[in-house]
């Protein structure tokens, strides 16, 4: 362990203060109550400044972020977060605004939330939008809550089913399932489109809808969209747009068109605020026009949503603009095309052609399995890259395939940095097929290798232990 390595509580010395707070001058008119004072003093470390500065910006390099290299996270577009939102959203007239202050003060905020409604309408085809969702489930859960009310509005009780294709995000039918809806499955094609024929035969009166993505998780558009909606409808459901995906759609299509009911989008994905480790999410829901007055009365967060998150948005909206919006999702597609059509030699590619702005790989041609030596899987391959300085994509996920890696390198990235990776990728498909042990033990370079991510899961150390 190099001396910078310690923790504050290992480097604390007795007295030692990287702070000093002018003497109290106010008089004690009301001495706490007994009852409320500590008995001993806190348990802090005492350390100075510099020891304080050092620790954190050493914890904070022994992670990864999009402002430390490429992110190719298939399904959660890790974009690279632009530092002009940073600057708007820290404003001050913004900045300090409180959710309570007089609804005269605070006509900025809401002409900030009128005039992003207005750009997500256009920019999706729905007709009215709510800010009060904080990530994509919750505003799933919120869309599907308006789905169910529309139902029961009508007095249709029956409707308790919700379907769900096999290649959806896992959040989806989690969400199903926490609005108290029954979660059925239809099945997906070879060419990893939904079966219509399937879908019609679960298709009735006890259906409240169906909640697709399209592109879907494979990266691939659902080319018979229309017949889809049209068959939902007929059926007396309605279609719920999980708008996590619209990164390669904007200014081209728009979810309205294609007959979705319901949506919502992750600002955090598609409109470049952080996420992940980086910061909250914003999972705004849109309705269409005979939907309008399912949203007003429902209330899913404390205020008004993350309103940082949505000044973020707005920003980046107001920063490309209209013509250059349409331009993101044009260079998402041509960078993953791109990607995918120079490594299909040496990873599998399980379903042939365009893809929109991601694609899913099932593993290696060749993952040099030989006599007493197992072959490199996905994880191997996912793990081998953090050796290279990039980030593992998505792995398997989605469960279509059992070796799927799956990659969306995003509009923010250049070409120097795409074919970078893809000399990476190339190298680690070599080093399987010559000996797949040095993958097997991947990473070698990392400050942690490989934790024990089941244990880590079901028994997370969130404190600090002393290591003295
Ligand atoms: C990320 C994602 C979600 C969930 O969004 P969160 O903000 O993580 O809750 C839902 N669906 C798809 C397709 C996604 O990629």
């Amino acid at each position: 362990m190099k001396y910078y390595d310690k923790l504050v509580f290992e480097l604390s010395k007795e007295g030692r203060r990287g702070f000093s707070l002018p003497e109290n001058t106010f008089p004690s008119a009301a001495p706490l109550p007994a009852q409320l004072s500590r008995e001993s003093a806190l348990e802090l470390p005492e350390v100075s400044e510099p020891d304080v500065v050092r620790h954190y910006t050493n914890l904070s390099q022994m992670n990864f972020g999009v402002d430390t290299g490429f992110y190719p996270l298939g399904s959660c577009t890790m974009k690279y977060n632009p530092k002009i939102n940073e600057e708007v959203a820290a404003l001050q007239g913004f900045a300090d605004l409180h959710p309570l202050m007089h609804a005269g003060l605070t006509k900025g905020a809401l002409k900030v939330y009128q005039e992003m409604g207005k750009a997500l309408a256009a920019i999706t085809g729905m007709y009215a939008f709510t800010f009060d969702p904080c990530a994509g489930a919750h505003g799933e859960l919120t869309g599907l809550m308006i789905m169910r009310q529309y139902h029961m509005g009508r007095g249709d009780l029956a409707r308790t089913k919700v379907i769900v294709p096999d290649s959806a995000h896992g959040t989806n039918p989690a969400s199903a399932a926490v609005c108290g809806l029954e979660v059925v499955e239809v099945k997906s094609l070879e060419n990893g489109r939904i079966d219509v024929e399937a879908l019609k035969a679960l298709l009735g009166p006890d259906i409240a809808g169906i909640m697709m993505t399209n592109p879907n998780t494979l990266g691939l558009f659902e080319t018979q969209i229309e017949e889809i909606a049209s068959l939902v409808h007929g059926c007396g459901g309605l279609l719920y747009y999980d708008g996590a995906n619209m990164n390669p759609l904007m200014g081209v299509v728009r979810p309205g068109d294609m007959g979705f009911d319901i949506m919502h989008l992750n600002l955090h994905k598609t409109f470049s605020t952080p996420h992940g480790g980086g910061g909250p999410g914003s999972g705004p829901v849109g309705v269409a026009k005979h939907l309008e007055d399912c949203i007003p009365d429902l209330r899913v967060s404390g205020f008004h949503g993350n309103f940082g998150v949505i000044l973020r948005a707005y920003a980046y909206i107001l920063s490309l603009g209209k013509e250059h919006l349409r331009k993101v999702g044009q260079y998402a597609v041509l960078s993953a095309n791109y990607i995918k059509e120079s490594l299909k030699d040496v990873y599998k590619l399980p379903i042939e052609g365009v893809c929109k702005h991601e694609f899913v790989f099932d593993g290696l041609v060749n993952d040099g399995a030989r006599e007493g030596v197992p072959g490199a899987t996905t994880l191997d391959v996912a793990k081998r890259l953090l050796d290279y300085g990039f980030h593992a994509p998505t792995i398997y996920f989605p469960l279509l395939f059992h070796q799927a890696l799956m990659i969306e390198p995003t509009e923010t990235e250049s070409k120097e940095t795409i074919d970078a990776f893809i000399e990476v990728m190339r190298k680690i498909a070599a080093e399987a097929a010559e000996d797949p042990r040095i993958l097997h033990e991947a990473p070698h370079c990392t400050p942690i290798s490989r934790p024990d991510e089941t244990t880590a899961a079901r028994n997370p150390i969130l404190k600090y232990q002393d290591a003295r």
